[in-house]
């Protein structure tokens, strides 16, 4: 028996069944037919990487002390579910759960999310999805250097319609001049394909006992285009947006569910599945109307004239650089001149140092975005450079927002059919995991096996322990970063 965890960020059922009227989302509906369904509660307040970490672990924030993106993962304080079945002789295969950089070796795998500072995996030989991931994060179009990425895909369970796909696009976004709004979906249910056949590929060779499968396209793409979902509750959203923009959402929705389809096939008829999101989603009742840039890392060193002596990894707007041979004394001036870039008499970017020593650079919006018009050019060190060139546009006017109810879909011989969840929690998941696997849940938990929907079978074979985390260990408060964990980081070349 496996069991498998699909995590939806952010998927709610105010998407989901209009869809499912219309004959979409065939793989999650049939799930729904052969199992159970409900909210799922989330709690507050609705941060991602905090939510994830509860859902793996059934305790609250202050219990395992994650409340940002960019925790190490081994600053959690307590043991989450892959590190409990681990202890109990199971096999693993994470993929996209946040909070786990740097990966340590677990049987089988471990490939950390979207906000990971470094691109490690474990096994190693996977790295190339998070390489591919922070190239395109950080805007570099070299097109060789994201075929050799695809091209190591290729022999790791890349399919041929993805490349296709990819193919299709990168000739697309040339010829149509994709604006921002074109080019941000597209990407990522371009990355979800490319997700799904890696995770396909690891599941088939290693045949872990516990699947975590994650995407927060549901989430990403919902904040920025439930205008055009429900056109209705924003006058200010035209037709020609609506002809444009109108079927985004559904069509990640169902992108979502064709990648649930494909990794349900690679199991069988007595293992467990757990469609799960964070947390929901709503319209917001009123739009900001401000943009937002971000820099684009490689145009910015290049007008500086260093990019071949730092190395940098993008995570959302932060753009973190170290210099190669970490040569405090040169990065101290790089500072110095990122600073010195000023738009009418006010400073472009915001630098400083960050915990680990990155020099973190941010573009400086509150007080320069008003004086930005990418036709410009601005001066580096006496030359001018296009701020088309250097900055994108970040089109941060969210129209949805996170809800506190989110979904559970559960199907397998461990659960009950036709069941209506009631009253499910984040919390839960973990205890109810672990009661499929007959593993003790531990009392230390706040989440409790969601009994109502449990077969009898396992229902009653449920036990308890103290805790399971007696012997565990983790790095001190907040994320600091200890010798021990720099040691790792400076192990894998980052410090
Ligand atoms: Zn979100």
């Amino acid at each position: 028996m496996r069991v498998l965890v699909y995590g939806m960020d952010g998927a709610t059922w105010r998407v989901i069944r209009p869809m499912m009227e219309k004959g979409k989302m065939r793989n999650l509906r049939s799930l729904m037919e052969r199992g159970s369904y409900g909210v799922l509660h989330s709690l507050e307040p609705m941060i991602s990487p905090m939510l994830w970490t509860t859902i793996s672990s059934g305790k609250v924030p202050e219990k395992h002390g994650v409340k940002d993106f960019v925790i190490p993962s081994d600053a959690v304080k307590t043991r989450r579910i892959w590190d409990i079945l681990e202890k109990y002789g199971k096999t693993v295969g994470i993929f996209g759960h946040m909070v786990t950089w740097p990966p340590r070796p677990i049987r089988h795998f471990m490939i950390p999310d979207v906000f990971a500072r470094g691109p490690e995996t474990y096994p190693p030989e996977y790295q190339f999805i998070r390489e591919m991931a922070v190239a395109e994060a950080a805007g570099a179009r070299s097109l060789a250097k994201y075929l050799g990425y695809v091209w190591q895909g290729v022999r790791h369970g890349f399919r041929l319609s993805s490349l296709w796909a990819a193919a299709r696009y990168m000739a697309e976004e040339k010829l149509r001049h994709y604006g921002y709004l074109d080019t941000y979906y597209r990407k990522r249910l371009l990355k979800l394909r490319f997700q799904a056949d890696l995770f396909v590929h690891l599941v088939r060779r290693f045949q872990p006992d516990y699947l975590f499968f994650y995407s927060n396209v549901t989430d990403a793409c919902a904040h920025l285009y439930w205008k055009f979902h429900e056109p209705e509750r924003f006058p200010e959203v035209t037709e020609e947006e609506v002809r444009k923009y109108g079927g985004v959402l559904e069509e990640v929705y169902e992108a979502s569910d064709r990648a649930l389809g494909r990794i349900l096939k690679t199991l069988g008829p007595e293992d467990q599945v757990l469609v799960i999101s964070d947390h929901g989603f709503q319209p917001v009742p009123q739009m900001e109307d401000t943009k937002t840039y971000v820099v684009r890392s490689e145009a910015l060193l290049k007008a500086l004239g260093v990019a071949d002596r730092v190395r940098y990894v993008v995570i959302s707007d932060r753009t973190y650089i170290r210099s190669l041979g970490n040569d405090t004394a040169f990065e101290d001036q790089l500072m110095e001149r990122i600073r010195r870039i000023q738009i009418h008499g006010v400073p472009l970017f915001v630098t400083k140092r960050d915990k680990v020593g990155y020099v973190l650079v941010t573009v400086n919006n509150r007080e320069a975005s008003p004086h930005i018009d990418l036709s410009e050019s601005v001066e580096i060190e006496g030359k001018p450079v296009p701020l088309g060139k250097l900055l994108s546009e970040s089109d941060t006017r969210i129209s949805g927002e996170h809800h506190p109810e989110g979904i559970i879909v559960v199907a397998g011989p461990g659960f009950k059919k036709g069941v209506e969840i009631e009253g499910a929690s984040v919390l839960d998941i973990t205890p109810t995991v672990l009661a499929l696997f007959g593993i003790p849940i531990g009392r230390d938990m706040d989440g409790k096996p969601l009994t109502q929907v449990l077969a009898d079978s396992v229902a009653e074979a449920i036990s308890y322990v103290d805790t399971h985390d007696e012997d565990y260990t983790y790095s001190s408060e907040e994320g600091e970063y200890t010798d021990e964990l720099k040691e790792h980081l400076r192990g894998l070349g980052y410090l």
